[in-house]
């Protein structure tokens, strides 16, 4: 990655503003998954243990109305985290002003302060959401160094990342170099040959990485809701499965462009309901019923995506391959799933919310090289969009000494 990171700069007695993920699912006031605080870690302790006074800021849902405050405050996040780290974390129940401002005076080396939810400022005229310049100002002013950890949010421009690195250096955390380095990685310098397995519901949200990971994989299969546009588009009667009427001519674009490197199910496990309790069948993808739907991709299908899978030295799976939720329709998931852990040998990588929660459920989270932390910022990475608030942060030394 050619952005400073925290091992880049000076941190020995320097106040420093860190943007963490802490975006966590709560339930009666308690954090129902603690992934993104734990993942977060490394780069606050790093912080710490050389000297640094850490004080971290996070948003935490959204924020629409006054009431929204009490459900959504950081405060249990940051007895989580006192908890993980072993040490104080002070909350301070504000985003700016003079409690704020005086218990950052009052913070010491490697001790850790941090306040509340960037989005309480949504409240008067999203000035985070939409970047208010002073805002971003403001908490700038706070710090002497800015540190970005928050990768989830990285694909857009809020005042607490891309606001405050237009105002002070900014460098990335640790969770957000090991996220652009195992994604960019893959797609921009891949171990080849490269596959690419894609699915979920919808081909117009992955339009764009469809039409770039053609350009830079050796291989494209799609599974999912959104193979029966492609099917569609060559002449076969889907059924009542899920269909993009609009796409279709894009569809019949993207196979064309793609040709042999775009690797469509030949069967698929058919009902006549969206529904676990339906009776359900395999069927070749040329014998679907007008009064059936496809729900995952078939057994032969799963052998032939394990077969283009085998040689593979990068995978980049985005997207389940059928309706997993229900058990009878989470077979193809469950066995492109196996067939990618088992690969030995080669970089795997999880981005996109459904397909990591797949794994993880499955039991398979630790075969994989990597699992993204943020759906929307890897599939906007995946498409070869620039995400700001990476693109904000200072550039590494072009090799001149300089720091
Ligand atoms: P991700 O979060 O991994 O990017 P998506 O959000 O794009 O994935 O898609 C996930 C959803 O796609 C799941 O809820 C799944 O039920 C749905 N889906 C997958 N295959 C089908 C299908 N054949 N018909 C209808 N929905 C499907
Ligand atoms: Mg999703």
């Amino acid at each position: 990655m050619n952005k400073k990171t925290v091992k880049d700069v000076e941190l020995n007695g320097k106040k420093v503003l860190v943007r963490v993920d802490f975006n966590v699912p709560m339930k009666d006031g308690k954090i129902t998954n603690d992934n993104r605080i734990v993942a977060a870690l490394p780069t606050i302790k790093y912080i710490l243990e050389n000297g640094g006074r850490a004080i971290l800021f996070s948003h935490l849902g959204k924020i629409k109305s006054e009431e929204d405050k009490a459900s959504k405050s950081l405060r249990p996040a940051a007895e989580r985290l006192a908890e993980l780290l072993g040490q104080d974390v002070k909350f301070i129940p504000e985003t700016r002003g003079a409690e704020l401002e005086a218990a950052i005076a009052e913070l010491k080396d490697g001790e850790v302060l941090m306040f509340e939810n960037t989005r309480f400022e949504d409240l008067d005229g999203k000035k985070e959401s939409k970047n208010d310049p002073e805002l971003g100002k403001y908490w700038a002013s706070l710090g002497d160094i800015f540190v970005n950890d928050a990768f989830g949010t990285a694909h857009r421009a809020h005042a607490s990342n891309v606001g405050i690195s237009a105002n002070l250096e900014a460098v990335a955390g640790f969770l957000l170099e090991k996220e652009i380095e195992f994604i960019g990685g893959a797609v921009d310098a891949p171990q080849r040959p490269m596959v690419a397995i894609l699915g979920g519901a919808k081909v117009s949200d992955k339009i764009g990485v469809i039409e770039n990971l053609l350009d830079k994989a050796d291989k494209v299969l799609v599974g999912g809701g959104m193979m029966f546009t492609f099917l569609k588009a060559q002449g076969k009667n889907i059924g009542k499965s899920l269909c993009e009427e609009d796409k279709l001519e894009l569809a019949k674009a993207l196979l064309e462009k793609g040709g042999d490197k775009l690797v469509l199910p030949i069967d698929t496990v058919a009902a006549k309901e969206f529904s676990n309790d339906t009776e359900f069948r395999v069927v070749s993808v040329d014998a679907l019923a007008d009064d059936e739907m496809g729900l995952d991709v078939g057994p032969a299908t799963v052998e032939l995506f394990s077969n283009v899978l085998k040689d593979a030295k990068t995978v980049v799976w985005n997207g389940p391959m059928g309706v997993f939720e229900m058990s009878n329709f989470a077979k193809g998931t469950i066995g492109v799933c196996e067939a990618i852990a088992n690969l030995e040998g080669a970089i795997t990588i999880i981005g996109g919310g459904d397909s990591a929660a797949a794994a993880m459920q499955l039991g398979y989270a630790d075969k994989f090289s990597h699992i993204s932390t943020g759906g929307g910022a890897s599939l906007e990475y995946l498409e070869g969009k620039e995400l700001p608030g990476v693109a904000s942060l200072s550039d590494k030394c072009c090799g001149c000494g300089c720091k």
